[in-house]
């Protein structure tokens, strides 16, 4: 089905970490998770949200009675107005749209619609998932999407409840169904201390991993603590402050490992 509006809170330029080439990403608003490690805390609630003196560069509105809201309603052809400014950037570097949030596939249908456009318009497109929807919803926009980056956190169930706030069973289920179709896929591995990047999740990974069909690539993606002012001003709990990141040697270190796997690894996006 159509849908014309959705609700997102960002549109990124040129950005090189969102997928191949040079890419526009559009931030949706709305996650059904709720990881420990968010770096995008501004995306999980599904509305528009208010926030007091809001700095963020989330803000789109040009009307001041909405610079203290988080995400906007928007309009189909006012995103992709935005998205075809860049449209020589994309030709030369083979680069497109990446639709991230939050998680895209909560508002389906106007994805639907947007990737739709895209098509028309010959424009790559990618979308950033965490596969926690239907089959269903997949089903409906596989055929019109060129990539799927598509994150892995935890293998264990249970611990992927407690540290993400769902279970991992359709996520898992959704990412093999897109391998056996022969989608392309970048899979997109947080490194959190402690958390994900503990001996036993990294093999049970890499065994996950070894089954599927098509990854393209993997993106080792290391804990960084650049969402601690959003905490802060939006005065949510954060429970990774204390983390510290993983150090530049570490993170080759786990390049190499996953290297085994026969597949290209990039650490960051
Ligand atoms: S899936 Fe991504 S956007 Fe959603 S809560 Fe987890 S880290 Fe945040």
């Amino acid at each position: 089905m159509m849908q014309n509006t959705g609700y997102i809170f960002d549109i990124k330029k040129y950005s090189v970490n969102d997928g191949p080439g040079i890419r526009t990403t559009v931030f949706f608003k709305g996650c059904p998770l709720n990881c420990w490690w968010c770096h995008n805390p501004e995306s999980q609630r599904g509305e528009p949200e208010k926030v007091d003196q809001c700095t963020f560069r989330w803000n789109l509105s040009n009307d001041y009675s909405k610079r203290n809201s988080i995400g906007s309603q928007v309009l189909v052809e006012e995103v992709m107005k935005e998205v075809e400014k860049d449209l020589p950037f994309y030709e030369e570097s083979n680069g497109g749209v990446t639709f991230s949030g939050g998680e895209p596939m909560l508002q389906v249908d106007f994805l639907h619609s947007l990737l739709l456009e895209c098509k028309k318009k010959d424009i790559q497109t990618a979308i950033d998932t965490t596969g926690f929807t239907s089959i269903n919803d997949f089903e409906k926009i596989y055929d019109i999407t060129d990539i799927f980056l598509y994150d892995l956190k935890l293998i264990d169930d249970k611990l992927h409840y407690k540290y993400c706030g769902v279970s991992n069973k359709m996520i898992h289920e959704n990412l093999k169904m897109l391998s056996s179709q022969g989608e392309k896929i970048i899979l997109r591995l947080p490194i959190i201390p402690t958390i994900t990047d503990t001996e036993q999740n990294i093999f049970e990974t890499m065994s996950f991993i070894s089954a599927l069909k098509n990854i393209q690539e993997i993106d080792l993606l290391p804990y960084h603590q650049s969402a601690k002012s959003k905490y802060e001003r939006m005065q949510k709990e954060n429970k990774v402050a204390e983390l510290i990141p993983p150090t530049k040697e570490y993170m080759n270190e786990l390049r190499n490992k996953f290297l085994q796997l026969d597949i290209p690894v990039k650490i960051g996006g």
